[in-house]
């Protein structure tokens, strides 16, 4: 679809173009909405196998932001930046490194704070340092809230308890089965919590070391990246990368209950998302169970409490239990309850901004 008539039709506000010849830095910025305060959302660094893929991910995953936000009650608007690259070749040479996030942090400088951005897939804490060197506007660093994935994990934890009660009547996890594709930093702390309470893992990642690592903390069953989806268990928790739900994948899916951390899960959310409701698989939506993070940066800008912000992150139960109660009541998809969650929240609070306050 031609780039205007998707912007149009998704509600999307700006897409910027980075370029830097010297570092080599090549990426794109997305703000899809910024009702309820600046766009918030993580750098990733990808390799794509194409340009377009780059723009599609960027936009679709900056609009989920939005999504997020709005769902979390946080007061951000939606956004996130992807980088064209290989993160583990570009931590070889410490002084392009530097020039790159640098670069890259002038670039969100010159957005006056519209966009704010903070790790995703493919950057640290210590890459923010180095974007913090030009801007204000990063949130993440080693020296605030630091790495937000153990929040998040802990969010996506919560939320497959909520999914648990829902389904099962009860939210242990002594004895279920959970099946984990992705091991990264926030698969890995998943894992953690999930094992300390007896929960019985089947993991998979295409880096071997990571696997290794948590099958030695935790002793889970690993498989290959292509058999978790065949595994007979009660969660299937997707922790890489999105569109793992699809027209390959669906069929073959044991678990009743898809609750993780990958953004964009749903390869097409209305094909997939309703096909999961009609087989009677409870889906807790992405942007929703994956909010612990996001919810941590923004403590940041509010002034830091790591007690406040687990306090915001437990609500992710609540909130997907809400949602759950809500899709069987009406016989809805998860999928569309958050949505229109999502929107109520920004529609609303769009409203307010027309009580005209004097000089301000
Ligand atoms: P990460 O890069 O640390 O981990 C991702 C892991 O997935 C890596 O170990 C990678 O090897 C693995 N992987 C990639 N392709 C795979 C495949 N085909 N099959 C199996 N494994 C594969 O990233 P992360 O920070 O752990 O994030 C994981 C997911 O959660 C991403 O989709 C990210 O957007 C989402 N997310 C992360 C956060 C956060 O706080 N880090 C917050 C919200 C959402």
């Amino acid at each position: 679809m031609n780039k205007f008539d998707y912007m149009q039709k998704y509600g999307y506000e700006q897409v910027i173009y980075m370029h830097d010849r010297y570092s080599g830095l090549k990426g794109i910025i997305c703000i899809h909405n910024t009702t309820l305060g600046p766009a918030l959302g993580g750098t990733r660094v990808w390799e794509y196998e194409t340009e377009e893929d780059a723009v599609y991910d960027v936009m679709r995953l900056a609009r989920g932001m939005t999504k997020k936000a709005a769902c979390a009650g946080l007061n951000l608007g939606g956004g996130k930046a992807v980088i064209i690259g290989n993160s583990k070749q570009l931590r070889k040479d410490t002084v392009r490194r530097e020039a790159f996030w640098r670069a890259f942090g002038r670039y969100v400088e010159s957005l006056g704070g519209r966009y704010i951005t903070a790790e995703d897939v493919g950057t640290t804490p210590d890459d923010m340092s180095l974007v913090r060197m030009e801007t204000d506007h990063v949130l993440g660093l080693p020296t605030t809230s630091g790495d937000p994935s153990p929040f998040t994990a802990y969010g996506v934890y919560k939320g497959i308890k909520a999914c648990l009660k829902e389904t099962m009547g009860s939210s242990k996890l002594e004895g279920v089965r959970i099946a984990i594709s992705g091991v990264g930093h926030v698969g890995a702390a998943l894992c953690d919590l999930l094992h300390e309470e007896g929960a019985i893992l089947t993991i998979a990642d295409i880096d071997e070391e990571s696997v290794k690592r948590v099958q030695e903390k935790t002793g889970a069953t690993i498989v290959s990246p292509q058999a978790i989806y065949d595994v007979d268990c009660d969660v299937f928790s997707p922790c890489a990368l999105g569109a793992v739900i699809n027209d390959d994948t669906l069929g073959r899916l044991k678990a009743k209950i898809i609750a993780g951390a990958a953004n964009n899960v749903l390869s097409d959310s209305a094909i997939h998302g309703t096909k999961l409701h009609e087989m009677g698989l409870i889906y807790a939506p992405d942007y929703v169970i994956n909010a612990g993070g996001l919810i941590n940066v923004y403590q940041e800008k509010i002034g830091y409490n790591k007690e406040a912000s687990m306090r915001a992150i437990d609500q992710i139960y609540d909130r997907v239990r809400e949602i759950i109660v809500e899709s069987k009541t009406t016989n809805t998809p998860t999928y569309l309850v958050a949505d229109c969650m999502a929107e109520r929240r920004i529609e609303m609070m769009r409203n307010i901004n027309s009580i005209h306050i004097p000089n301000e």
